[in-house]
């Protein structure tokens, strides 16, 4: 059977290895000049950013993939295990360092918040259980409805245990007395591009699966990843297509027969798999009224601001990821929520060279910074990067005098370059009780037609979208019957 995927972001190469694997023919048409949509790098002056994805997770999804091809994960790639996971940093000048090993991390809590350490082990033990219960229902297939999910449980007791019905920030507050980390954990909603206030506390399972499974980077930058996938892809005879811009979806007789490309080209095929953003998929290839609206009203998931800092010297007490909180994460959010750029932010960043000194010149560092913003609201890069700058320094990180270079990215950035609309990062987003449900089915609404990526189901991050390349694969699989 032949297959065209549209986009090579990390969804369609995951994708395209597995459909080669069952033994079709695939053809990647990409419109970028290089592959990996928002997994990109950016590299200039003896410096490397990686200008996506700056954390690995749940590593054995890769493997897996790299499996179905004869390879592994550890032959493809050099990974590193990070040891702490994370240091954070409120504004009255209180830090915690997350040590990766559990017994480590309690004892850190304990001294950082007395009696933390067995919040934290409560904390974690229900997360696990959503865990376990969110691999085998919500991550092992398709979610066409909520009835997707219940047919998959294996009693009425899963659905209490996933937590759905409060908010993440509600279950925060049920587990720590302590705000900062309330805080801390409301932060994990900002993964899927949602409120910690908005966003339901099955999410509490992102922190329990960086402590299992632990927080991780790849040598020579996480863009060795993306390079291994598309080497993967190529090796197994996937033909990639850089360059080439679909311009719509082509059917015949309410089935799909191909593509059409924006140069007046056409390329055949029996099953066509969008890698694309949703939103552009319904608005721009195959326009639905009924698809975009429900885009809609589920809403955008946040965008973001980026600086890259080629940085002189080194900075004392640095980890690789480290976050500056906001004074008041609620107001943060509802500032967020409300289509506007909070007065005082959050400020994540990494700094990879701290691991892995390939990534800036010697006696040199690569600051990557990340705040989250709404989607579709226009940045002044010089103002943004300057008041980014400045609550760093006000709260001890004083870069200004000691940068070689910035490069910025804004939410518009991301439209033009990902073609992610509004520039929301992870499509739509997880703020709400139905979200979930109303995330983009893998299944398209002609036959032949799938979706993988982002913004469809399972969501937006690495290990996700991979994990929407099997299920589109298998659904592919069952169709063949
Ligand atoms: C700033 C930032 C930080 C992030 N941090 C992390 C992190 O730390 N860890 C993590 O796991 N994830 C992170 N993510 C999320 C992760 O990068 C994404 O969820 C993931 O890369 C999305 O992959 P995708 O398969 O959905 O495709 P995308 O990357 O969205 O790629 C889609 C591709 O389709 C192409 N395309 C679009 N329209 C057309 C068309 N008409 N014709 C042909 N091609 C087309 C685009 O050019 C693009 O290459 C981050 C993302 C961003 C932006």
């Amino acid at each position: 059977m032949k297959i065209v995927i549209i986009g090579a972001g990390i969804g369609g190469l995951a994708t395209s290895i597995r459909l080669a694997a069952a033994g079709h023919h695939v053809v990647v048409l990409e419109r970028n000049p290089m592959v990996g949509g928002k997994f990109a790098t950016l590299e200039e002056g003896g410096f490397t950013f990686d200008l996506g994805p700056s954390l690995l997770t749940l590593p054995h999804v890769f493997d897996e993939l790299f499996q179905l091809a004869g390879t592994t994960l550890a032959d493809e790639v050099e990974l590193v295990r990070l040891d702490p996971q994370f240091s954070y940093r409120w504004p009255n000048g209180s830090t915690l360092e997350i040590p990766d090993d559990r017994a480590a991390r309690r004892a850190a809590l304990d001294a950082f918040s007395p009696g933390s350490g067995d919040e934290w082990a409560r904390f974690a033990e229900r997360a696990e259980r959503i865990w376990e219960i969110s691999e085998r229902t919500f991550l092992a297939g398709p979610m066409g409805s909520a009835f997707s999910l219940l047919s998959r449980m294996r009693s009425p007791l899963d659905l209490a245990r996933i937590d759905g019905n409060r908010t993440l920030a509600k279950s925060a507050k049920s587990h720590f007395e302590d705000p900062r980390l309330q805080q801390l954990v409301g932060r994990y909603a900002t993964y899927s591009g949602s409120s910690p206030f908005k966003a339901p506390a099955t999410l509490a399972c992102i922190p329990y699966v960086e402590e299992a499974f632990g927080c991780w980077y790849v040598m020579s930058g996480l863009g060795r990843l993306r390079d291994a996938i598309e080497r993967v892809a190529d090796g197994m005879g996937v033909e990639i297509r850089t360059g080439v811009d679909v311009g719509s979806i082509v059917t015949d007789g309410g089935r799909v027969a191909g593509v059409a490309l924006a140069d007046g080209g056409a390329e055949g095929a029996d099953v066509v798999v969008a890698n694309v953003d949703a939103a552009h998929l319904y608005t721009d290839l195959l326009p639905s009224e009924k698809e975009a609206k429900q885009l809609d009203q589920v809403g955008k998931s946040t965008s973001g601001f980026v600086v890259c800092a080629a940085v002189r010297g080194r900075t004392e007490g640095i980890a690789h990821h480290n976050v500056f909180f906001s004074l008041h994460d609620q107001q943060e959010f509802r500032y967020l929520e409300s289509g506007n750029l909070p007065l005082d932010y959050t400020i994540y960043a990494c700094v990879s060279s701290v691991t892995d000194p390939s990534q800036a010149p010697p006696d040199h560092e690569n600051w990557y910074l990340l705040v989250n913003t709404p989607p579709e609201i226009g940045i002044d890069k010089k103002i943004m990067t300057a008041g980014v700058l400045n609550r760093l320094a006000e709260r001890g990180v004083d870069l200004r005098d000691r940068i070689d270079f910035t490069r910025t990215l804004v939410p518009a950035d991301f439209e033009a370059r990902y073609r992610a609309i509004g520039g929301a990062i992870y499509g739509t987003s997880s703020n709400g009780k139905r979200a979930a449900f109303a995330r983009p089915n893998n299944v398209g609404p002609i036959d032949g037609l799938y979706l993988a990526g982002g913004s469809s189901h399972p969501g937006g991050g690495l290990p996700m979208v991979t994990i929407s390349a099997r299920i589109v694969a298998d659904l592919i699989a069952e169709r063949e019957g």
